[in-house]
């Protein structure tokens, strides 16, 4: 069984752990392809110079040759490589689409990546390629076919087995073949015939692949991306979910004279210094490289272009693991206008957002029009429409956007019982109580910038849409001077919010930061005796109590975070399974009783809305409440993960003498 575990996450991209044999890898991870009739750069070299560690060489190749089918055989995949990580091996589905005619079948090349000990075997599918779409479905029929015969033959493998998804360019292929192949049960799942469209950069086409198959396949499987070797792809890719890349792009590209950028490839010929700080780059001259002879020239490319690519790898993971994927992604999406047009595939599918966390250490950044695409604002958006309701009977005053935040201080005004705040801003048109939620104040957008006001009158409008009606004036102020004299006229100023005070305008700032965060009507839990506590520090609202129990505090990023006692009280104002991990065992409920994490692969069902990062109710199976903590998975995740943490509790019913 595969053994893989997400570790950290941000948009759909994991960075996670995948053991294999007693091997791990930290994934997203390279693929170097290794030719085993010429080795430009040996395993040995993929290991010591780049850390390498899992490759992938093709089980077709050996094969066909009879000497060396016969030594492999013998001395098993790793000896005959002398490689110590783990090793993937293709089974000729690649020569195939490139029109060679195959000497071997699925079964015989299936038998033999067994004999040979490989660590991650792939049997041997049928290519789409760039057929027309009659035979693109027999393609995919015929791949569903030979996936079920490699079950059939390898039901007590001591490896695993990959299975490649194919349907090529159709988006309905991929998906149908992605959910036949995807409930059999295997270790890897690929996307397969990306090729030609990677050499025609349609890298749109690409992710629509890669997304199609992903959505049709079970989440708890690393997804490997067939012949993803340009380094300014990797960031795009792995915000799709792709948890491996293979890449003969670097020895392909060398023997062409091509040298890799993440900016994009140069020639050789062209390069009057080299752009780059490698160990080969920073003790030699382009001129020099030109005068070695053909091999080594094509060799110092290689490692040149293995060096960039593993570079990128580990700033992708870092990116994620940081919470800034997107930005990288964006960046590295101006280097070439088709991975700048690949940024429209995520309008086809917003529910890209399920996977990424609610919240972020890293602020937003705005880089251009694409940003608006980000599952930051969808996410926000979703939940914002979908959940928060205004109180009725209010006067609404809209204000302008301002880069300084909190908003509420920068103009000074709040909410009353009378008067609703709203600001324009390019996420929503925001009451004054969501200003400190992630990612209305955590942003930097680019100034007096026409397209960014645009977005905020388009928002300005579809609020008034949704929630005009609730009011009964609305008041729109456009500078910075109204809005002072606004304020003034109310004086507000001498209103000014007291510590303690059981104030209706905490009360109705609460509700509407509770229905937004939890889903209306989660804010009615507050009654008239809720009274506050302030940070010393900043003056925001810190800790909640209701008659002497603390129900919560506000955390940095505007999230309200309940303490076990007020997860009882919101649990039974929302209906199952709204905010729900359910659990059965009683050993682990014990556990959990006891102040454990709740590990995914005891997760018997949950609210299918849960995002990572999002404050959930452990309850068991009678809906009875356990605990209280954060996920750290979506609820795809979760219910099918059988590695992990998959909440991480912060207070049980046992504990409540923490109270939080
Ligand atoms: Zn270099």
């Amino acid at each position: 069984m595969c053994v893989f575990e997400v570790v950290r996450k941000d948009v759909g991209g994991r960075v996670g752990r995948f053991e294999v044999n007693g091997k791990v890898v930290r994934t997203p991870a390279l693929l170097p392809v290794i030719n085993p009739n010429r080795l430009i750069v040996s395993p040995q070299e993929l290991e010591r110079d780049f850390g390498a560690k899992v490759l992938i060489t093709n089980a077709y190749i050996i094969w066909r040759n009879k000497a060396l089918r016969e030594r492999v055989e013998s001395e098993g995949v790793h000896n005959f490589l002398n490689f110590g990580g783990v090793i993937f091996t293709d089974s000729g589905a690649y020569q195939a689409m490139r029109g060679k005619e195959l000497e071997v079948d699925n079964r015989e090349i299936v038998l033999f990546q067994e004999k040979i000990k490989s660590d991650v075997g792939i049997f041997l599918d049928v290519p789409t390629g760039d057929m027309g779409y009659i035979e693109a479905k027999r393609t995919v029929f015929d791949t569903v076919e030979r996936a079920k015969e490699c079950k059939s033959l390898t039901g007590d493998s001591k490896i695993f087995w990959a299975c490649p998804v194919q349907g090529g360019a159709y988006p309905d292929l991929v998906s149908y073949c992605a959910e036949k192949v995807g409930g059999l049960g295997f270790d890897v799942y690929c996307v397969g015939s990306l090729v030609t469209r990677l050499e025609a950069y349609e890298f749109r086409v690409v992710c629509e692949q890669l997304l199609s198959a992903k959505f049709s396949l079970p989440f708890n499987r690393p997804l490997h991306g067939f012949g993803i070797g340009l380094p300014s792809f990797f960031s795009l890719t792995a915000a799709i979910g792709c948890d491996f890349f293979d890449s003969a792009a670097y020895a392909l590209y060398a023997q062409k004279g091509r040298y890799m950028s993440v900016h994009g490839t140069y020639d050789l010929a062209e390069l009057d210094e080299f752009p780059c700080s490698c160990p080969l780059c920073v003790g030699s001259t382009p001129e020099e490289v030109r005068r070695f002879d053909r091999d080594e020239c094509e060799r110092f490319l290689a490692r040149h272009n293995l060096y960039v690519s593993f570079e990128e790898l580990k700033l992708v993971r870092q990116a994620i693991r940081g919470g800034w994927l997107w930005e990288l992604v964006q960046e590295r999406a101006r280097s070439h206008p088709r991975l700048l047009e690949a940024f429209n595939v995520f309008r086809l599918y917003p529910e890209l957002e399920r996977f990424d966390p609610v919240t972020k250490k890293s602020a937003f950044f705005y880089s251009g029009p694409e940003s608006f695409l980000r599952t930051e604002v969808s996410s926000f958006r979703r939940r914002f429409y979908g959940n928060y309701r205004p109180e009725k009977g209010r006067v609404l005053v809209v204000l302008p956007y301002s880069e300084s935040k909190p908003f509420s201080r920068f103009y000074n005004v709040w909410n009353t019982k009378d008067i609703h705040f709203a600001v324009m801003t390019p996420f929503v048109c925001v009451p004054l109580e969501l200003e400190n939620v992630y990612p209305v104040s955590q942003n930097v957008f680019v100034r007096n910038d026409v397209l960014i006001y645009k977005e905020m009158e388009v928002q300005f409008g579809e609020f008034l849409n949704r929630f005009g009606n609730y009011y009964d004036e609305i008041t729109v102020l456009y500078d910075v001077s109204s809005v002072r004299a606004f304020a003034k006229s109310l004086s507000l100023e001498d209103k000014g919010k007291k510590e303690g005070s059981s104030a209706w305008d905490y009360l109705l700032d609460l509700k509407g930061l509770l229905d937004f965060q939890f889903g209306y009507p989660a804010g009615d839990i507050f009654g008239e005796g809720v009274f506050v506590r302030l940070s010393k520090r900043t003056g925001k609202i810190r800790e909640i109590y209701d008659e002497g129990n603390l129900l919560g505090v506000l955390r940095m990023d505007g999230l309200f975070i309940p303490s076990i006692y007020c997860a009882e009280l919101l649990k039974n104002a929302l209906n199952y399974p709204i905010r729900r991990v359910v659990v059965d065992d009683e050993e682990v409920i014990s556990f959990i009783k006891a102040g454990r994490s709740v590990f995914a692969k005891f997760v018997e069902d949950c609210d299918p809305e849960i995002r990572p990062k999002e404050e959930v109710f452990v309850v068991d199976k009678s809906d009875c409440l356990i605990g209280v903590g954060t996920s750290l998975l979506s609820a795809d995740e979760l219910v099918s993960f059988d590695r992990g943490i998959g909440v991480k509790t912060r207070s049980t019913i046992k504990r409540k003498e923490n109270n939080l």
